[in-house]
């Protein structure tokens, strides 16, 4: 009877069985039969999509549906671990804050309104053409008339494609990104 007490003890636990006193040896048979708060919900390795680091990533989902990403722990870049950024993963695609709408204020206007992603594109390609036409320098073959500061939420790809349509493309040359700020 004593012995059976005894050996409930944590401290008793770990000198017999080795141990730094976070492993088995710590648990109680509460904490023992716990499961993870995901299971038994499907995983999906992957990589946080947003800077060079390239952190490992467990999806989590059930049923279609989102349930949490969390760092991956076998990952060798991370070990587990994410920056604010990658860690906010889940609550960027699922935030019932999150805007989905394009919003336009006019010049002058005290209200913004919604307006249509194709109309938004058009708005933004015809200023962007009309500014490069009457900015751009044939001499120095690039133009100081119009600069891009992108998000620190775009993925790897964007950042690529932007660099790409908007220097070598449009001859800009001030590129810029959020997360530098
Ligand atoms: S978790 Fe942070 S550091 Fe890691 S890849 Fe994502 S943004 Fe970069």
């Amino acid at each position: 009877m004593l012995a059976e007490l005894l050996l409930q003890w944590p401290l008793i636990r770990q000198l017999r069985g080795g141990g730094d006193g976070t492993g088995e040896e710590a648990m109680s048979e509460r904490s023992r039969a716990l499961r993870p708060k995901n299971e038994p919900a499907q995983v999906a390795r992957s990589i946080c999509p947003y800077c060079g680091v390239g952190c490992g990533q467990l999806v989590y989902h059930r049923d279609g549906k989102l349930l949490s990403i969390e760092g991956d722990p076998r990952s060798p870049i991370s070990r587990g671990h994410l920056c604010p950024k990658g860690a906010a993963s889940y609550e960027l695609v699922t935030h019932p804050a999150r805007a989905t709408k394009v919003k336009y204020r006019a010049p002058r206007a005290r209200q913004w309104r919604e307006i249509s992603l194709d109309e938004a594109t058009r708005m933004v390609a015809e200023r962007v053409w009309a500014t490069r036409a009457r900015t751009f320098d044939q001499r120095v073959m690039h133009t100081t008339g119009m600069a891009h500061l992108g998000g620190a939420t775009l993925d790897d790809e964007e950042n690529y494609l932007i660099k790409k349509l908007f220097t070598a493309g449009l001859g800009m040359v001030s590129i810029s990104n959020q997360a530098r700020i």
